[in-house]
């Protein structure tokens, strides 16, 4: 656990999730005074059992000094939440976990022995993350990896006073970017921005901003990765040029390295084949793979080193992952693909395209989507979202309005089974937000898999799905 500083008179904790209860541990655990409060009353207790006093901070605020919000809370948009506005009425600090955690670095005499590499972009974050912890884990670094992904970064192991530099591999999301100003990251990674969040942010120029803060303030000194596929991301590495900036593309030769016929490209005509790494598939993980190969020749890791990485790179759960085979059919879960933009990366991947979509729709809808419809042959629509697409859609495939996850696909897996194409694929891809009938898009994924499981033992035994 993270050694914190003791804070100047009473720390609030609001947002109890799994890093808000490790900032409660980690701040009692440092002598702090802490009062914890979230809107569930289920975390309460465990709030108490760590040593916090549990108060509804939005009827009584009290005076605390500081006020540690989860990202989820509303910091601007569409209004302050109102324990932010008393806080701020107060001048109270209002800041994150990965403040925390880096007052953690600087109170124990680590910072220097630590370095942070940060990792932010609309799509892709996790994914670049864990391959990035994977390729420094594979070249024996010591590396530990957080934020918006795994291990809440409190719970993170210090750096060793005595060893070697620690890595510290974080995704960042906006919502934390725009809460966490203390963060410094020696090493950031913008891969992509383009519209989302945008309820949270106000409009496009507020979510880039809060993207932004990765790099404002003399932040990530030491290597600056920004994809420039997309317009904000350019005009973003314009405003923050820097001689350690190395731009990436998944579509263009103009950046440093660029992703062109299965392979990255850099250096003077030198290659790197992804073509062999199972779990990158698509363009957008040529995105991922840049971004990765720029850390890695950064950190003066061989290009042997790195290839043989992504080589071995198991990929994520929910993200294009293939989870059965029956004949001529692929069932792939994309399950955490919530925006269109997501979305469009899986359907440029395939042909043949069984497609499930749906759940609650961002701005926007999946118009955006036509170029890749002639991939797609039919549609299989659950959730909120399923009237609105199937107008979207109309004339440009069948559609199938199936409600809900079983039955859309065992619609699709029964339709592509009667078409009898030589290859086909079912693909969860939802270009939606999962919430109208699913806990997250892990529940979601996974009532994904366990339908594919059903579909194919009916088949296996025999029987009509
Ligand atoms: P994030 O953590 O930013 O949500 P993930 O790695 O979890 O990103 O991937 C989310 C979705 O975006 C998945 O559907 C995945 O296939 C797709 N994706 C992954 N990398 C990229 C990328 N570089 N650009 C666009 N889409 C991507």
């Amino acid at each position: 656990m993270m050694q914190l500083p003791k804070l100047t008179g009473e720390t609030a904790v609001f947002g109890l999730g799994r890093s808000g209860l490790a900032c409660v541990a980690s701040l009692v655990a440092a002598g702090n005074q802490v009062v914890a409060w979230d809107d569930r009353a289920a975390p309460h207790a465990q709030a108490e059992k760590l040593g916090a006093s549990v108060r509804n901070l939005a009827d009584d605020f009290g005076a605390p000094t500081q006020l540690i919000v989860s990202p989820g809370v509303p910091l601007t948009h569409p209004a302050p939440h109102p324990i932010v506005a008393a806080a701020r009425e107060l001048g109270c600090a209002v800041l994150g976990d990965m403040d925390l955690f880096s007052m953690a670095l600087e109170a124990t005499g680590l910072r220097e022995k630590a370095t942070l590499i940060g990792i932010t972009g609309t799509n892709g974050k996790s994914t670049a993350t864990a391959l990035v912890c994977h390729m420094l884990q594979s070249a024996g670094l010591p590396v530990h990896m957080g934020g918006n992904i795994g291990t809440p970064v409190l719970q993170l192991p210090l750096p060793e006073a005595c060893a070697q530099n620690t890595l510290y591999v974080l995704e960042l999301s906006s919502y934390q970017l725009d809460l966490n100003r203390q963060l410094h990251c020696d090493m950031g990674v913008m891969l992509n921005l383009t519209p989302d969040h945008l309820d949270r942010h106000g409009d496009m120029a507020g979510y880039a901003r809060a993207k932004e803060a990765l790099f404002e303030n003399s932040k990530c000194q030491t290597l600056r990765v920004i994809g420039t596929d997309d317009a904000p991301s350019r005009e973003l590495a314009q405003r923050h040029p820097h001689d350690r900036l190395v731009s990436i593309s998944s579509t263009h030769p103009q950046g440093e390295i660029y992703f062109a016929d299965g392979s990255l490209h850099y250096g003077k005509g030198v290659t790197l084949d992804l073509q062999n790494c199972p779990a990158l598939p698509g363009a957008h993980n040529g995105q991922n793979a840049a971004a990765a190969l720029a850390i890695g020749h950064s950190l003066g890791l061989s290009d042997g080193v790195i290839a043989h990485s992504f080589q071995s790179f198991h990929g994520m759960a929910h993200r294009l992952q293939s989870v059965a085979h029956h004949g001529a059919l692929n069932f792939v879960n994309d399950s955490k693909a919530t925006n269109a933009e997501a979305t469009r990366h899986a359907l440029a991947a395939f042909d043949n395209i069984y497609w499930i979509a749906g759940g609650v729709a961002k701005a926007g809808g999946i118009s955006s989507l036509k170029p890749q419809f002639a991939n797609v042959r039919a549609a299989f629509l659950i959730g909120e979202a399923a009237d609105g697409f199937a107008q979207t859609l109309a004339g440009e495939m069948p559609v199938v309005i199936a409600h809900t996850m079983d039955k859309a696909l065992a619609q699709a897996a029964n339709q592509a089974k009667a078409d009898a194409l030589a290859h086909a694929t079912i693909l969860l891809s939802p270009a939606c937000a999962s919430f109208d009938q699913f806990e997250d898009f892990e529940a979601r994924g996974v009532a994904f898999q366990a339908a594919v499981t059903t579909w194919v033992a009916a088949q296996e035994a025999g029987g009509a799905a």
